[in-house]
């Protein structure tokens, strides 16, 4: 689970990750022979029982920096990602958190990294925690994240992300009748397609803090079959 990628200096939340040691991580999944791709790639080869070797790689929010740093770099190890997007705030910036003001991906963005193969999934319509809403208010943030990043795209959208990580039966049950085929979690109480849970990849992950990382999640995966 990423969410920004860029240079930077202030960094409160711990949401950047240095272009330097995103290339250093792909790196290191490259060189154990993991690939990263994208939620709904990585869910249609596990119904296929070909999940073996793949990696789902995650960012949250929508930064611009998905487009100008990250998705190069992907492209250029060959890998794909999903990237969760916040529809009420397409073209704008972080409004939502009290740290550096990050522009979000414009509407063109968007549409550029999926032509460049990346997914593209709703992060709700205005970064609120869904458990905090009311019944109308939570069908909106997802029915009308969807409805409008699939005008953007001009295709489905199946992924959602539960923004702060919140969810309970409540919200899981609700992002299943809005009709998506799964959604992302940080650490749910039970693991399931809609609260798949996710492993943070911060800046100062090296190769031996990965390691422990990925051994970790892959204990949590199993833990729960
Ligand atoms: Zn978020």
């Amino acid at each position: 689970m990423y969410h920004s990628v860029d240079h930077y200096r202030d960094d409160p939340h711990l949401v950047t990750v240095s272009p330097r040691r995103f290339e250093g991580q792909l790196a290191w999944l490259r060189a154990r022979g993991l690939h990263g791709v994208g939620m709904a790639e990585l869910l249609r080869a596990r119904d296929a029982g070909e999940e073996r070797g793949l990696v789902g790689l995650t960012f949250d929010d929508g930064y611009a920096d998905f487009a100008t740093r990250a998705v190069p770099a992907l492209v250029r190890f060959g890998f794909s990602a999903t990237v969760f997007v916040v529809s009420g705030r397409i073209g704008s910036y972080n409004a939502w958190d009290d740290g550096p003001r990050k522009p979000l991906m414009t509407v063109d963005q968007i549409r550029t990294v999926a032509g460049a193969g990346m997914e593209v999934a709703s992060h709700g319509r205005h970064h609120v925690p869904l458990t905090e809403t009311g019944g109308c208010e939570l069908r909106e943030e997802l029915e009308e994240s969807r409805a409008s990043l699939e005008d953007v795209l001009d295709r489905p959208v199946t992924g959602f992300a539960y923004p702060y990580g919140v969810a309970t039966g409540r919200e899981i049950e609700a992002v299943r009748a809005a009709g998506y085929d799964y959604a992302c979690d940080i650490r749910p109480a039970e693991p399931g397609r809609h609260a798949l849970p996710r492993t943070y990849v911060g800046d100062r992950d090296r190769r031996l803090r990965l390691r422990v990382k990925l051994a970790r999640h892959e204990l949590r995966r199993r833990s729960r079959v």
